[in-house]
């Protein structure tokens, strides 16, 4: 009898999910697990790093993975702790051989693989993105510093693998020893809804493949995408997925693979191609995440520098997050981002530009602000997107400051965005 357990990681689905496949394939009886880590779920610590809008999200992505296993005949533990200790006494419990495991990108989580590597026999599989690293027409040192070069390159002969098929059975005969704590218990406080919100954004992997039918198919934006992805309120404008892609609720394969049926029976135009070309960042980003490793949470990011940036002066800085500085473009987006976990990508590029470039605050200051509220919070993404505003990343035009009056008189020529948050 050969026994193996799954660790969910950022793979909050039973569909397309390479690791619960295998692990099916070679185990005799499969016993899940999710760990709430606690150097990110710790309500105390300082900088909080999981804000109560998105610790809602996940919590209610992992009640239906667990309605979903444990209607499979499944079971699913809900550790406490670290990984790292909790992977291994579950599995001499459990008498597992093997711990299968999603293959993550960024650097904490990579060490952990790597510390877990040495003491138990850890099994690491595809599924945070499109192409594993092994995929790459290139060794991952020599990943190009920008992205249209990396775009370029990945497209040449690209290659999309197919969907992994969905279990029918979860064999498992252990009883559930724990249960997934309420929020409260861990000191969350509850965010009231407000009705401005882009959308209600409930987490889990129906909710995320229900999002994606509406938005592609019933209210028919995927056609007009690349003409309303820059825009500031309602639902519409962009696809709204990243809540969903950074819990790994839905696979970027899986939205690859609906694009691609409506480019078939509807319409293919440039629109089409934009969504695969914006997740193309996204890839983009993982790969930065896993060639610089820590770098990318320092201050420094991608520059081997040893040049002293300010870090700012905290007053000026609370402002910027509590939506009080002079700028009424960039107050109306930190309150909604206070309020709902969500901005929009225009949004992000000026806030982020604004503090950095207008205030003289410390980019890092705010990618740390961003991780704690949004609720798409994606390490790789968000780190990533501020090292290259903040001027340490991979733009090949460092230094780019956003002129905030022409965006927001662009972007918000009637003023609506801005009302509708600041009255
Ligand atoms: C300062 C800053 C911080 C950011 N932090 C995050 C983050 O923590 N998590 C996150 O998912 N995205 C982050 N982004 C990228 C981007 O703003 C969001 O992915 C996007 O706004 C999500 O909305 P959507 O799903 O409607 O995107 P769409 O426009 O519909 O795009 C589809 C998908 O493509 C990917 N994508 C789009 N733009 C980018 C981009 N610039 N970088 C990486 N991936 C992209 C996302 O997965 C997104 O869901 C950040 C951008 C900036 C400028």
């Amino acid at each position: 009898m050969k026994k193996g357990i799954v660790w969910f990681r950022n793979n909050l689905r039973i569909s397309d999910n390479e690791c619960l496949v295998r692990a099916l394939d070679e185990c005799d009886e499969v016993l899940c697990v999710y760990i709430l880590e606690s150097r990110i779920w710790n309500t105390s610590s300082e900088p909080v790093r999981m804000g109560s809008i998105r610790a809602k999200f996940i919590f209610e992505s992992l009640k239906e993975l667990e309605r979903e296993i444990n209607g499979l005949g499944g079971t699913i533990e809900f550790l406490q702790g670290g990984a790292v200790d909790e992977i291994p006494r579950l599995m001499e419990s459990f008498g597992a051989e093997l711990c299968y495991a999603q293959k993550e990108d960024a650097w904490e989580e990579t060490e952990q693989e790597r510390v877990l590597a040495n003491q138990i026999n850890l099994i690491l599989t595809g599924g945070k993105g499109i192409w594993e690293e092994a995929d790459l027409p290139f060794a991952l040192e020599g990943l190009p510093a920008v992205f249209s070069s990396f775009r370029r390159k990945v497209e040449k002969n690209m290659q999309i693998r197919s969907l992994f098929r969905s279990p029918d059975r979860i064999a498992c005969s252990w009883k559930a020893k724990t249960e997934l704590p309420t929020l409260g218990s861990l000191g969350f406080e509850e965010s009231p809804k407000d009705e401005r919100a882009v959308l209600d954004f409930l987490g889990g992997a129906k909710e995320a493949k229900k999002w994606m039918h509406q938005w592609i198919w019933e209210r028919d934006c995927l056609k007009d995408y690349k003409e309303t992805r820059n825009g500031l309120v309602g639902a519409d404008y962009s696809s709204k997925l990243s809540p969903w892609l950074s819990t790994g609720c839905i696979s970027a394969v899986e939205v690859y693979w609906e694009i691609k049926k409506y480019e078939e029976e509807r319409v293919a135009n440039d629109s089409t191609y934009w969504l695969f070309f914006e997740l193309l960042w996204r890839e983009f980003f993982r790969f930065v995440a896993r060639r610089y490793g820590a770098q990318i949470f320092k201050r420094n990011g991608m520059k081997e520098t040893d040049e002293k940036k300010s870090l700012g002066d905290p007053k000026t800085f609370q402002r910027w997050k509590e939506g009080r500085t002079p700028n009424a473009f960039v107050n109306a987006n930190m309150i909604e981002l206070a309020t709902t976990g969500w901005m929009s990508n225009r949004g992000r590029q000026n806030v982020a530009s604004y503090l950095v470039h207008d205030l003289g605050q410390d980019w890092l200051a705010g990618a740390k602000h961003f991780e704690e509220h949004l609720i798409d919070y994606d390490p790789c993404s968000n780190y990533g997107n501020w090292m290259y505003l903040g001027g340490v990343g991979n733009d090949p035009r460092p230094n780019r400051a956003f002129n905030l009056e022409k965006q927001a008189e662009y972007y918000d020529p009637d003023h609506s965005f801005r009302k509708l948050w600041l009255g």
